[in-house]
């Protein structure tokens, strides 16, 4: 095929997903509709394999048992088990050797609660205007949906890509993607590059900080509360420990920056984060707190070593456990769940390029590159020494009540991939 011809069909392709966007925006609905909280995915990859096969690609699953999955590094220990919930791959197989593309996208979301504060149908995918609200329609269904609309509109136009391209759907992002992202690359479903259309619009993304989960348990002694003097509340000995932490996160806000991950909107100036994000302590009003669990999670930049971080929150929780009762009875820390190391692009990477272009050629100038403060799927692309950047739809209230993803930005993301598809298969 001629280059003239092939950028024929490049153009005839971005038309086709204008004409075919109607159809896009429908099974957008449709797929917001099928709630898919994280852990339960199973309908939503049904119907996320019935659309792959409409369009012709050759289906596959992908699950990997837990014995053999927790054996990796930089898997974590969560709820979720792999049974009734697989991973899709779709492939169209290339004519020629031209470099393979993963477009990955996962179908979970999560919990829409409380959903008494929604002013919509949480999985009622209503639309107003250039909007439509509903949990997932930003993170991630429209981008799952923008993959879908660039195939399928390649597809009409007879395109034949000289790589291959890969959909990869899977479950568990927002759990940290060990049954998802981690497990499918582990089955050797790998290719030259990737992309991950999530819900970041204004920039490039090419980076995360590393993030850790942590969990301390303070033992109390529990006495009726009529006799509350003779007894210790896990309540209060776990106090200092609270605003020994805070003051941590306040001092990396201040002491710790990288600029690139600064640039998204609502960064404001700040790299890394120390979130206290649940305290359990106690379960009767008269009864002195016997335990206090508090649970936590700390990003930390490419500079840092995890193992600096972690000593580092070890010894502000010792420094911080200073009574009598805690030097007898210290504190546990263990480190469950997110256990990621921070993800960083090599920006000069051709394919970072590839993406910029693609976007640009979209958009009118070329996307700035930028690092996230949230963690992503992509670095398990980074472990496996795959080039990946995240790009994706606009929208707003992520993870929150009244979340909706703008389709305008959403057919810009499918003919953005379009474009990159064809660049990159070919270079
Ligand atoms: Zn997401």
């Amino acid at each position: 095929v001629s280059s003239t011809s092939r950028d024929a069909q490049v153009q005839a392709a971005l038309d086709a997903v204008d004409a075919q966007f109607e159809e896009t925006v429908a099974l957008l609905q449709e797929f917001v509709r099928i709630p898919s909280v994280i852990g339960d995915e199973g309908d939503a990859q049904v119907w996320a394999t019935k659309r792959m096969q409409e369009l012709g690609l050759e289906t596959k699953e992908v699950l990997i048992p837990d014995e053999e999955l927790m054996k990796h590094p930089t898997a974590v220990e969560g709820p979720w088990r792999s049974e009734n919930r697989p991973n899709i791959i779709g492939r169209w197989k290339g004519q020629g050797d031209g470099k393979s593309l993963i477009l990955n996208a996962h179908v979970d979301v999560v919990s829409e609660e409380p959903r008494s504060q929604w002013s919509y149908d949480p999985y009622g995918a209503v639309i107003e205007g250039d909007r439509m609200y509903g949990r997932g329609t930003m993170d991630m269904k429209g981008g799952w949906l923008a993959i879908y609309a660039a195939l399928r509109a390649l597809k009409t136009v007879g395109y034949a890509p000289v790589g291959d391209l890969i959909f990869h759907s899977v479950v568990e992002e927002e759990g940290g993607g060990t049954h998802g992202t981690l497990a499918t690359l582990l089955s050797g479903e790998t290719g030259d590059a990737m992309i991950i259309p999530e819900p970041l619009w204004s920039h490039l993304v090419i980076g995360h900080p590393g993030i850790l989960y942590f969990r301390i348990e303070v033992d109390g002694h529990s006495v009726h509360a009529a006799l509350g003097h003779h007894g210790v509340s896990a309540l209060f000995e776990i106090m200092p420990i609270i605003e020994a932490l805070r003051a941590l996160d306040q001092e990396r806000a201040r002491d710790l920056h990288l600029e690139r991950f600064e640039r998204l909107p609502g960064a404001d100036g700040q790299s890394v984060h120390l979130n206290i994000g649940s305290l359990q302590a106690g379960d009767w009003p008269s009864t002195v707190p016997g335990q206090a669990v508090l649970e936590g999670r700390v990003s930390y930049l490419p500079f840092e070593k995890t193992e600096d971080v972690m000593n580092r929150i070890l010894q502000t929780i010792a420094d911080a456990s200073q009574s009598e009762w805690l030097q007898a009875h210290p504190p546990r820390i263990t480190w469950p769940g997110w256990r990621g190391e921070p993800w960083l692009q090599d920006p000069h990477h051709p394919f970072v390029r590839h993406a910029q272009e693609a976007i640009g050629a979209e958009r009118g100038e070329l996307p700035e590159l930028a690092a996230d403060t949230a963690g992503l799927d992509a670095r398990f692309a980074g472990e496996f020494g795959i080039p990946c950047v995240v790009f994706g739809p606009e929208g707003e209230n992520i993870h929150g009540i009244d979340e909706w993803v703008s389709l305008s930005s959403v057919r810009v993301v499918a003919r953005s991939l379009v474009r990159l598809i064809d660049s990159w298969s070919q270079s």
